[in-house]
């Protein structure tokens, strides 16, 4: 593998605005699709690709891997994708979702060509199932359900022909015609393709067409009571919208030659699908199902809570859509899962926030520390670079007084050994303002310390002294008159194993949460220009993290998240790996 360095440049190279999934990354679909454009094997039509999901929740990560490759490589070869709602099941899927699906492939930066659904189809592929009827391809079952699982046999064993496998075609179409009219309850009858119950391949086993479900559904409403399978759905729609390459996830690989068959029996455009890796990452849970009982259980506070791996929630957390498609380039494509370090991702992300966010200074458990020497009533401004990485960020004026804040951490009464910060008798630098050398301490009753005294070097201005003194510690403050208050959320990972599925009998993966993935602090004390902060700044609190203001916000009652501390031990598993 080469080297994250490599990786990333190259990613940083080609991932523009008109290419955005773009890599040098090696992509078995790419190759593919190069080669169909080379041999035109679809003629003169363009590449076209379509995004599915199932309006059944919020997206999460791993479906930035599928939105980046199916939009990714159309944009790649001058195609196009639509977006296409895969809304085949009415009992678990609400607008709500649809509307925050569109939400999120926008903000990951994409746009579809045409918006689609598969109910859109839904009198379509009524027509091809009584095509397939006439044609002696499909046949109406009584069988029940459990009835249906124990004639299809098993992965040894073959499958038994159901008693109402040789129905006429007339009989079969009456049946269908009359489970569509609603004369059957739910469960009583299925619409099946009659393929060949010896198939090595269970899904070939004369798999289910149509259910009956008297449901409502959120977009066609009482109109329908049967709906189609999956499978029968997804093949037909792609051949609809003429998808050229149906990508889709390695579980969807013994599907394939079922979504083959229904395009052949019906001569209809030859779509074609190609499956790829889903995206694990460690810390992680990506299964809707799961990640709906989190909310549902209030273990989380919503989708878009900052610890989920929703896109909305990893936004709010301060997540951008440049780092999140550069994560998923460098992860890559491969027809084997595997699952990528959770770090990986933090260090992309803190790479874009290090070259992009502005500076400022915050103290999360403040501590007093009163200049003695500093001239009552005095204030002064210092200016302070908004990015040292990036000049065109500019300089703000930060306002400067006898009394401070400074955080808890970087004041020891006894200081441990190869402790650099404040103790007594100790000089430190304040950023960007002066040298002080702490003298005595204030404590209260119970012996903890209110109040540090110190003197300053009135030399030391701007954080250098004249005579070149050296200090072995540089220490954030912010002014006590000019603070502002502000609620922090500092978050941990969500689960506490790298594999949340890795569990004792009996145990369930929401056994694996962390419970120490939220900490609030109250009453941090914040430089006054975060007042103005927007929702959609990011800022690198000095010495602490990368932060973002959160929604919950109100004028006067900030609320920062923590997207993530300082330290990246990304580097350090890299260095691991290559010893
Ligand atoms: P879940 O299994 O959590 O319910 P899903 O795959 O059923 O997810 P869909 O809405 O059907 O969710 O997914 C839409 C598309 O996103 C599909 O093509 C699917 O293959 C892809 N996808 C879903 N999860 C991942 C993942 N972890 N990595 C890559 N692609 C994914
Ligand atoms: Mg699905």
């Amino acid at each position: 593998m080469p080297a994250l360095e490599k990786i990333y440049n190259d990613l940083t190279m080609t991932n523009n605005p008109e290419s955005l999934a773009a890599s040098t990354q090696p992509n078995f679909l790419r190759d593919i699709i190069a080669e169909d454009v080379r041999t035109k094997k679809f003629g003169d039509a363009v590449i076209q690709t379509r995004f599915p999901p199932e309006p059944n929740g919020y997206l999460h990560i791993g479906h930035a891997k599928a939105i980046c490759i199916d939009f990714g490589l159309a944009d790649e070869f001058g195609g196009k994708t639509n977006l296409r709602f895969d809304d085949t099941n009415p009992e678990k899927e609400e607008q709500e979702y649809v509307d925050s699906i569109m939400e999120d492939v926008r903000w990951l930066g994409f746009e579809w060509e045409r918006l689609c659904y598969a109910s859109d189809y839904f009198p379509q592929l009524y027509e091809w199932a009584l095509q397939l009827i006439k044609a002696g391809k499909a046949y109406v079952d009584d069988l029940t359900a459990d009835e249906i699982r124990q004639y299809r046999g098993t992965l040894t064993e073959p499958g038994k022909d159901s008693p109402y496998r040789n129905r006429s075609v007339e009989e079969n179409l009456d049946f269908f015609q009359r489970m569509k009219a609603g004369e059957f309850p739910d469960g009583s009858r299925v619409l099946r393709a009659k393929i060949d119950m010896a198939s090595p391949n269970l899904n070939m086993r004369d798999p289910v067409m149509y259910r009956i479900l008297h449901a409502t559904h959120h977009r066609t409403g009482d109109e329908w009571c049967i709906y189609p399978m999956y499978d029968y759905a997804h093949g037909q729609s792609d051949s609809i919208e003429c998808v050229t390459h149906s990508m889709c996830t390695l579980e969807f690989a013994d599907h394939q030659p079922l979504y083959r068959w229904y395009i052949e029996q019906l001569g209809i455009f030859p779509s074609q699908q190609f499956e790829f890796d889903r995206l694990n990452i460690t810390y992680t849970m990506l299964s809707k199902r799961k990640l709906l009982q989190l909310v549902q259980e209030k273990r989380v506070n919503g989708w878009d809570d900052p610890r989920m791996p929703t896109l909305c929630g990893i936004r709010r957390r301060g997540f951008t859509a440049e780092a999140i498609r550069t994560f998923v380039a460098a992860a890559g494509v491969s027809r084997t899962n595997g699952s990528t370090d959770v770090e990986m991702l933090e260090h992309f992300q803190r790479d874009d926030l290090n070259r992009h966010a502005r500076r400022a200074m915050a103290v999360l458990r403040p501590l007093k520390l009163i200049i003695d020497n500093y001239p009552a009533g005095q204030e002064e401004l210092v200016e302070v670079a908004n990015n040292p990485e990036d000049p065109s960020a500019g300089t703000r004026q930060v306002p400067f007084s006898r009394e401070l804040y400074i955080e808890q951490d970087d004041f020891r009464e006894v200081p441990p050994p190869k402790y650099y910060r404040l103790s007594p008798g100790k000089e430190v630098r304040l950023r960007n303002a002066y040298f002080v050398t702490a003298q005595n301490v204030v404590k209260a009753a119970d012996g903890s310390i209110v109040e540090v005294h110190c003197t300053y070097d009135p030399a030391s201005r701007g954080g250098n002294s004249p005579d070149g003194r050296k200090v072995k510690s540089t220490i954030h403050w912010v002014s006590t008159t000019h603070a502002i208050s502000a609620e922090i959320r500092l978050y941990d990972k969500l689960f506490a194993k790298p594999d949340p599925y890795d569990l004792a009998e009996g145990q369930d993966v929401l056994d694996n949460l962390n419970p120490n993935s939220l900490e609030i602090v109250t009453g941090a004390k914040l430089e006054p220009s975060l007042a103005n902060a927007r929702l959609e700044d990011r800022f690198q609190f000095e010495r602490v993290g990368y932060f973002c203001l959160d929604p919950d916000s109100k004028p006067g009652n900030l609320v920062f998240n923590r997207t993530l501390p300082l330290k990246d031990s990304w580097a350090k598993i890299e260095k691991k790996a290559g010893a």
